[in-house]
């Protein structure tokens, strides 16, 4: 299967878990990420149509942003996914849009700084540790509607973000428990997304994007309102 063919599938199957949910597919980003693969086979999705492209690693985006933008045809969009070290943001606001992995007030705080510097505005989501998972990043969010301490916590963290200079918060980001059932993975894709609903009204803040859902669960997640879906291997096949 070429990356057109699968660009093609991964639409299909957007468009069909839209009609089971019935949602609008255009309410639907796509963000492939590119983490592992090359500028040629970046270029070649882009050129079936795709516009989003995430990476997960700071060096590694760096180095190959410049390069793609230079031979796309198109304006692309760039997401960070993965874990930023804090001293890595000013590489971060150099080379990416948006960064999805917001983890930490450190981290935003230095973000925002760098932003302010070059005199642009860096798109933002709060990563969420919904699921607990001590290998997980993410502001702790696990039972967040029921422990009062750790609500108290994500919304300080949230409103102290929030605040920040030339950081526009647009959304959530998660990750589901790696190979968890389905079961488990609906709930937490539904925690996330009432999570985003709460911070919303208590904020009186639209907080648009939900990003959740990859290869493996990316149905599961458009049904639970995934407004953003980070697909990797069905894209561009196993990283090797
Ligand atoms: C690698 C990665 C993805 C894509 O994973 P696939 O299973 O290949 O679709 C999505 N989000 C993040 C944060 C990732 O690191």
């Amino acid at each position: 299967m070429s990356i057109r063919d699968n660009v093609k599938r991964v639409q299909d199957c957007i468009a069909a878990s839209c009609a089971r949910a019935d949602r609008d597919p255009s309410s639907i980003t796509l963000v492939a990420v590119s983490k592992l693969k090359t500028v040629a086979e970046i270029l070649e999705a882009a050129d079936a149509g795709l516009q989003h492209f995430g990476e997960n690693r700071v060096e590694e985006g760096v180095e190959k942003i410049p390069q793609v933008n230079e031979s796309a045809r198109g304006k692309i969009t760039w997401h960070m996914v993965g874990h930023v070290q804090s001293r890595k943001a000013k590489q971060v606001v150099q080379g990416f849009d948006i960064v999805q992995s917001v983890d930490s007030l450190k981290l935003a705080k230095r973000l925002s700084r760098f932003a302010l510097e070059n005199d642009r505005v860096l798109g933002a989501h709060l990563e969420i540790n919904i699921s607990g998972e001590a290998s997980k990043y993410g502001l702790a969010g696990y039972n967040w509607y029921r422990d009062n301490s750790v609500k108290a916590d994500l919304w300080r963290q949230a409103s102290e973000i929030a605040a920040l200079p030339n950081l526009e918060v647009r959304g959530l980001m998660t990750m589901a428990p790696y190979g968890a059932e389905e079961k488990t993975i609906r709930r937490v894709f539904a925690n996330l997304r009432d999570l985003r609903d709460a911070l919303a009204r208590d904020f009186a803040a639209p907080l648009p994007e939900l990003s959740m859902g990859m290869t493996d669960d990316y149905e599961i997640a458009i049904e639970e309102g995934a407004t953003m879906i980070r697909i990797g291997r069905a894209l561009f096949g196993e990283r090797v």
